[in-house]
This record gives C-alpha cells, structure tokens and sequence, in this order.
C-alpha cells in the first residue's frame, strides 16, 4: 500500500497563522476543499495581510505536499464556534462537547472546488493521511494510534454551518474509507505473518510442546518442530498449530 514515497515540501512562512495546542494530541483529521489554485493557496496562507486561516497541509491536483503549518501547532483551519453550528456536527466532535476542533485535528487542503479528486490528488492524500497518524503515534507514542475510520477522519461540513461544500460534495468519502479500511486488513496479515517475538526460554517451551505433540503423533509433520528450533515460526501457524493440538487432543 505504502509503495509510492512522497515528499512533503515546507511552505508556511513567518506569516502563517498557527497556536499552541495547550496539549491537546491530535487525533482527527479533517478535510478541506480550498476552491482555488494550490499558487494562490501558497500565496495566502503566507500572505502578511492573512490575519484569519491557515492549514497543516495542502494537496494538489498533480499529487504534490505543501505543509504550512507544523503538526505539534494548531492551524486555523476550521473556525468551530457554537454560533455556526454545522447542521450535521461530527460525533467526535460532540463526544469533544464542542470545543475548538483546532486543538485536536490536523486538516488538509485539497486544491479543487467541487471534491471531484484528480487520481494523483486521491493516492497523495490516501498518504498524508497515513503519515500524519504515523507521525503522531512517533511523536507521541503508541496510546496515540487511532484508525483512519468515519470517526477519525471528517470533513469540515461536520463542524461549520457555512461549510456545507467543504470538502465538496463530490469528495470521494466511501472510496477513501474503504482503502483506508484494506490497509487496516493488509497490516493485520502483515502481524499474523512476523515471526514469534519471542524469548529463548518462550522458544524453549514451544519446542517441547510441538516436540510433545510430535511424538504422540498429534501433529506428524516434523518441519513444525523444526521451525521452532529454526526460530522462524510465524503467529499465524502458532495459532493454527494451538487449534489443532488442542482439538486432537480432546478427541484422543
Ligand atoms: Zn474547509
């Protein structure tokens, strides 16, 4: 999934709008249309006369990563307020009791109008996602992980009345959630498929029991033994191995 690297080209300036998070840790991204070009999008979130807006991140439509703002900051991306109430507010940010989603999300541009993603803007984005969670999760560390699910990952319609149309409704929402979801599915095989994190006496025990199991012809194939001693047994046949010992011997 992961095979494509991208660069990420800093762009903000002395000028871009950003705040302290007050040690808030993001974990929801937000999406953004920024109907206009990406130029004019470098222009104004570094422009001296810009006293309002800014954002992490900006797509283009050829695929390119533009950063303006530093993920420890929070950029004023979203302008969350109670007085403009989004008439279809994002659970997370009802469970947040509405506060300032700034402190708590990254948000990307995408450069467009509608959210009708050109496919390198799409496969650019499908990365920054994963990168800005790889990032946090670097940064602060594995309780900090969150899924790139229908919660985590918004659009800014879900917390602001006037920003029905952002994303845009052509935004790819269901194409992007289902790949998000394959990649979930793709690292759970990827688990099952490393082998046994394990100490010598773990590995010393694993070769008693399957050498157990060998010799009262539980199992008869002599390579699982083997693997044991190789130390080069996967979880996912330890697992296989534990349901089938366990079932012949309660049918011996
Ligand atoms: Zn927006």
């Amino acid at each position: 999934m992961k095979n494509k690297m991208y660069e990420i080209i800093w762009s903000g300036n002395k000028y871009t709008n950003s705040s302290g998070r007050d040690g808030f840790v993001p974990f929801v991204i937000v999406n953004h249309i920024s109907a206009s070009t990406m130029s004019s999008m470098d222009s104004w979130f570094t422009s001296s006369g810009n006293a309002v807006s800014s954002a992490h991140f900006g797509v283009s439509r050829k695929g390119e990563l533009h950063q303006y703002v530093e993920i420890e900051r929070f950029a004023w991306a979203n302008g969350t307020s109670l007085s403009y109430m989004s008439k279809y507010p994002a659970q997370v940010w009802i469970d947040q009791k509405y506060t300032n989603a700034n402190y708590w999300t990254v948000s990307i541009e995408h450069e467009g109008t509608d959210g009708d993603l050109s496919e390198e803007q799409f496969q650019a984005s499908v990365w920054l996602h994963q990168y800005i969670r790889d990032y946090i999760v670097d940064k602060w560390g594995q309780e900090c992980y969150f899924p790139l699910d229908d919660y985590h990952v918004i659009g800014h319609f879900q917390l602001h009345s006037w920003k029905e149309f952002c994303p845009g409704i052509m935004f790819p929402w269901a194409r992007l959630y289902e790949t998000f979801q394959k990649e979930t599915q793709f690292e759970e095989e990827d688990e099952m498929n490393k082998i046994l994190d394990y100490d010598q006496w773990a590995w010393d025990e694993l070769d008693k029991y399957l050498g157990d199991a060998y010799n009262d012809q539980t199992i008869t194939d002599w390579k699982w033994v083997q693997a044991a001693r190789d130390k080069t047994l996967v979880y996912k046949d330890l697992l296989l191995l534990k349901v089938l010992i366990d079932e012949r011997r309660r049918d011996k």
